[in-house]
């Protein structure tokens, strides 16, 4: 099997050994060790957008598999009319997916949201066509993807001087949603069945929209979208909003988060879920995606409890001192001119100056690595780089905090000199 480029395909750029050659057929049965260097290998023709595999099997024309990503995954995909001969294991397949579990959610901006939501699930006509995993991870990785792109899209990823407003989020996705405008199908706004409160009226609302929905594709599954504060998470599947805050909302498939580092305690979340109707037309929800966010009634995401409580400190600064910045938590991976992908954990802009942030929550092998990787990226795009190490103890956090907010105090005077704000930096 060939790595070739997507722009040339008749130029070869790597090969894939026999034994990667299995792993790319059949990945869920290869040894973890194994199988991480092989992602990597993938990830790495994927990310200098090459993308393009011929298929080993012996046919006349050159069969091409195409890479591509979903939410933190690679999945490689028949190229449409490209034909394999009888014996290819892609004959019959459109795709074969590439889990990986040590990242976190990273997507890259699209340009397109594909809000299809159910295709494969409840397409009835295909009903063994894709694996529960496979599918289940496709939907929540468009859950995430709509709930990011609604919060950056509507700067709610954005705090500043100027407290955010406790209704911002719920009327931010509305519009997101209104404005964008994302369709279910043809003709079909995801509008019509998104709603921006979870409360017995709208249930109410969304059930009596359920039962006869307008223009709804016969094959699919009519499904409703709620968002919702969450107080607590009671389960692994099961939420408590805090619109009806003694309803415990079991949530079918388990709920997802953007990362495998935060755990179902780093409540209180904004969660996205979907409404189906089951036989009897009682509600069922069936998917969520969670993400953590500062509080209840400032709904900035976060990633992690480090994260927040890093976050309410410099907030709070920044108000107690008024100092004109904005703090922006990206959702979305940046790339440098020569593709290296990063992402703070928090940007400030300060006057004409960038300031990097990273907490640092994990003594982990893997994670501290990642996070040496984007130190030496991230320093050379901005002006300020400070890292907190939230794995140490208290007084360390508070200095190294400390240390921060002075930073950007004196980078807020007006007769701050370059250098003597250097100083106080290092
Ligand atoms: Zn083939």
């Amino acid at each position: 099997m060939k790595l070739v480029r997507k722009k040339d395909p008749s130029t070869v750029v790597g090969s894939l050994t026999e034994q990667e050659v299995c792993i790319f057929k059949y990945p869920n049965d290869a040894h973890e060790s194994k199988y991480q260097p092989f992602l990597k290998k993938l990830q790495d023709h994927y990310n200098n957008d090459k993308r393009w595999l011929i298929c080993d099997c012996d046919h006349t024309e050159q069969a091409i598999l195409i890479l591509c990503s979903l939410g933190s995954h690679l999945y490689a995909r028949r190229r449409p009319n490209s034909t394999h001969n009888e014996k290819c294991h892609f004959l019959n397949r459109d795709s074969v997916h590439y889990k990986n579990n040590n990242q976190s959610f990273l997507p890259k901006k699209s340009k397109k949201l594909n809000v299809q939501f159910y295709k494969n699930i409840t397409d009835i006509s295909q009903k063994n066509h894709a694996t529960e995993g496979d599918t289940t991870q496709r939907l929540n990785s468009r859950l995430g993807s709509l709930l990011y792109r609604a919060l950056e899209d509507k700067d709610l990823n954005v705090l500043s001087t100027a407290q955010q407003s406790y209704n911002a989020i719920y009327y931010g996705i509305e519009e997101y949603i209104e404005e964008t405008p994302i369709s279910i199908a043809k003709g079909l706004p995801l509008s019509n069945f998104f709603y921006r409160v979870f409360n017995d009226t709208f249930i109410e609302k969304a059930i009596q929209n359920l039962k006869n929905p307008k223009d709804w594709p016969k094959k699919l599954m009519p499904y409703c979208l709620f968002v919702t504060p969450v107080k607590v998470a009671i389960k692994d599947n099961s939420i408590q909003s805090s619109f009806r805050p003694y309803m415990e909302i079991k949530i079918e498939n388990s709920i997802k988060l953007p990362s495998g580092r935060i755990s179902l305690e780093s409540d209180p979340y904004i969660a996205l879920f979907t409404m189906v109707l089951s036989g009897n037309n009682t509600p069922l929800f069936q998917d969520a995606f969670a993400i953590p966010v500062l509080s209840l009634s400032e709904t900035m995401p976060v990633e992690s409890n480090y994260e927040r409580d890093a976050l309410q400190v410099l907030i709070d600064e920044i108000r107690y001192k008024n100092i004109p910045a904005k703090i922006t938590k990206p959702l979305f991976v940046k790339s440098t001119k020569d593709n290296q992908t990063y992402r703070p954990d928090f940007i400030i802009k300060l006057h004409n100056k960038t300031i990097y942030i990273e907490v640092l929550g994990s003594i982990e092998e893997s994670y501290l690595e990642q996070k040496m990787k984007m130190k030496k990226i991230a320093k050379q795009n901005c002006d300020y780089y400070f890292s907190v190490d939230y794995t140490a103890n208290q007084d360390i956090i508070d200095k190294e905090m400390s240390i921060i907010t002075e930073a950007l105090y004196s980078l807020s005077e007006k007769d701050y000199s370059h250098d003597s704000a250097k100083i106080a930096i290092a």
